[in-house]
Order: C-alpha cells, then sequence, then structure tokens
C-alpha cells in the first residue's frame, strides 16, 4: 500500500495541515505502506518556493518522515506538480473536452447556483467557444450519473457531478491544468492507493472517480480529516491568531506536544498525554478513533477557553 501528503506551497501550515499530515502519515505507517510527498505548486501565481521548503521542514520537525519526495527523489517523480505537465497534457488526450471562453464571472452570472455553492457551468460554450478570441479553458464532457463513494471517515457519499457541478475546468485559460485532473494523473502515476486529504476537498472526489474511471485508473481509497477550526467554529485561518507550524518550530517550542495535542484530538491518545512522538502512535492508530466531526483549536488545548 502506498500512501501520500500532498501540500499547496501557498502558505504556511496550520495546525489542521499538520493534523491531516500526520494522520496520513500514522495511516500509511500502521500497514507498513510507503508514504509519498508531492507538492501541488500548480499555480504560479501563488505557490512559492520558501513555502515548499518552510513547510517540508515543520512536517520533519513534527516527526514525519517519507520515502519519496521532491527533496529525497524516487522512482515515481518528479514529485512538484510544476514539473509534471507533461504529464497532464497526455492524459488529457484521452478524454473529451472542449473550449471554453466564459470567464468566472460569466460562469456566476448565468449560474443558477444555490447559495454558497459553486456555480453550475450552464453549458455555455458546449458547442463551441462563444467568444474564439479570448484565451480559452478547457472543459470535461462530464458523463452524466451518480457516483457513489465510501470515505473511511465520512461514510458513504454521492454527486451527481454532471448535474450539481456541470462539465468542468481541466485546464484553465491562463494554461494552468486544474488541481481535479493534476491529482487524478499523479496519484495513478505514483501508485497510490490510499488519499487522505482535508476534509473541505470531498466535494472534489466525485470529480476525481469519474476522471478516473474515464481514464481507466485505479480508484483510490478515501479518508477526509475533519478540518480544525477556530474557537468560532469557521475554518481556521490567520485571523483566528493561532500560530503557524514554522513560528511553533521557530520559537522552539517542543513538537511533541503538538503531536500530542492533535493525536488527542483525533481520539489517539488520552487527553492527559502532554509529549508523544508519531512513530509511538503506529502501533495504536486505528481509522474507528478518528471521529467525523470538526474540531476546534479549544479542542486540541490551543485556545484559552476563558480568553
Ligand atoms: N494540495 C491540496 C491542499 O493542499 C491537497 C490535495 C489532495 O490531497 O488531493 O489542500
Amino acid at each position: 500500500m502506498r500512501g501520500r501528503y500532498a501540500p499547496s506551497p501557498t502558505g504556511r501550515l496550520h495546525l489542521g495541515n499538520a493534523r491531516t499530515a500526520l494522520i496520513a502519515w500514522l495511516a500509511a505507517r500502521s500497514r507498513g505502506a510507503s508514504f509519498v510527498m508531492r507538492v501541488e505548486d500548480l499555480d504560479p501565481q501563488r505557490s512559492r518556493g520558501e513555502l515548499e521548503a518552510e513547510q517540508l521542514a515543520d512536517l520533519r520537525w513534527l516527526g514525519l518522515d517519507w520515502d519519496e519526495g521532491p527533496d529525497v527523489g524516487g522512482p515515481h517523480g518528479p514529485y512538484r506538480q510544476s514539473e509534471r505537465v507533461e504529464a497532464y497534457a497526455a492524459a488529457l488526450e484521452g478524454l473529451e473536452v472542449f473550449p471554453c471562453s466564459c470567464s468566472r464571472r460569466e460562469v456566476r452570472e448565468l449560474a443558477l447556483a444555490p447559495h454558497g455553492r459553486e456555480p453550475i457551468y450552464p453549458g455555455t460554450c458546449r458547442a463551441g467557444p462563444r467568444r474564439p478570441d479570448r484565451p480559452l479553458a478547457i472543459r470535461w464532457r462530464t458523463p452524466a450519473g451518480v457516483v457513489t463513494f465510501v470515505d473511511r471517515v465520512q461514510g458513504c457519499r454521492s454527486e451527481n457531478v454532471r448535474r450539481d457541478v456541470g462539465e468542468f475546468v481541466l485546464r484553465r485559460a491562463d494554461g494552468v491544468w486544474a488541481y481535479q485532473l493534476a491529482v487524478v494523473v499523479d496519484d495513478q502515476a505514483m501508485a497510490i492507493e490510499q488519499v487522505v486529504r482535508g476534509s473541505d476537498l470531498i466535494e472534489s472526489t466525485a470529480r476525481q472517480r469519474l476522471l478516473q474511471r474515464a481514464l481507466g485508473y485505479r480508484e483510490t481509497e478515501y479518508a477526509h480529516i475533519p478540518i480544525v477550526t477556530g474557537p468560532d467554529g469557521s475554518k481556521l485561518n490567520k485571523r483566528h491568531g493561532a500560530p503557524d507550524l514554522s513560528t511553533m518550530r521557530l520559537a522552539g517550542v517542543d513538537p511533541r506536544r503538538v503531536v500530542a495535542m492533535l493525536a488527542a484530538s483525533a481520539g489517539l491518545i488520552d487527553a492527559g498525554q502532554t509529549h508523544v512522538q508519531p512513530r509511538e502512535l503506529v502501533g495504536g492508530f486505528d481509522w474507528g478513533r478518528i471521529p467525523p466531526q470538526s474540531v476546534s483549536l479549544v479542542d486540541v488545548g490551543l485556545w484559552n477557553k476563558e480568553a
């Protein structure tokens, strides 16, 4: 079995990322699997080399290691998505696609999306781009039907991608490959069997499953780890003022304390245990203990309830 963690070097890792990475690593190591580190730096506008180095240093500081990755090499490389674009272009050849000239704004304006959801592509350019003079995105002629998958943590999920998302983008008009395609191509090329990632990505999973099927790839197993929220219940972000991993590392925080908080919040150790290293958790790892609900900073012990 092979597992992976796939950070995007677009910001510093926070406790939610660390919790997901720890669980992904434990899931792999507890079944003797290889662990792959893949850097998802597809978007050149948002990705930064310094952040990649910082993230990898943070993950090592926590006590995680990997058998293959951008810094250690390996037989399935390169391990940076920016260096893998030929593979995405080759995969695109195997799919039925069409060029689309719609801007995000136009899609949003035309789409009838329930409030707060991603707009559903209304099929504007299906028969040919409306504005062929513009830079064109590439969309997939998404097959109709319901996709069902079983998530290790969240249980059974179904989605009608064609109806609820529409024909989605595989390559943006600026030439940047879409995350949906890149992840599927890379997990296949890197022989990944189990995908462990944040639960905010569960909405993408049906799309990725459909792509795996259309391309004749292996169907990966999924586990979506609930997010860490601020004390107000919203997804952890800078405004909550929680320190990121680099800040803690550089401030000399003992990583075993951080791992203990994360492990306790994931039901892997008792709350009374204050120091632990990831490798001490390998033997006792059990998916059945990972709670399907999000946890707040208060639960991980990082927020003073009275404050
Ligand atoms: N690069 C994505 C992120 O950092 C994760 C993608 C994945 O694990 O499939 O959120």
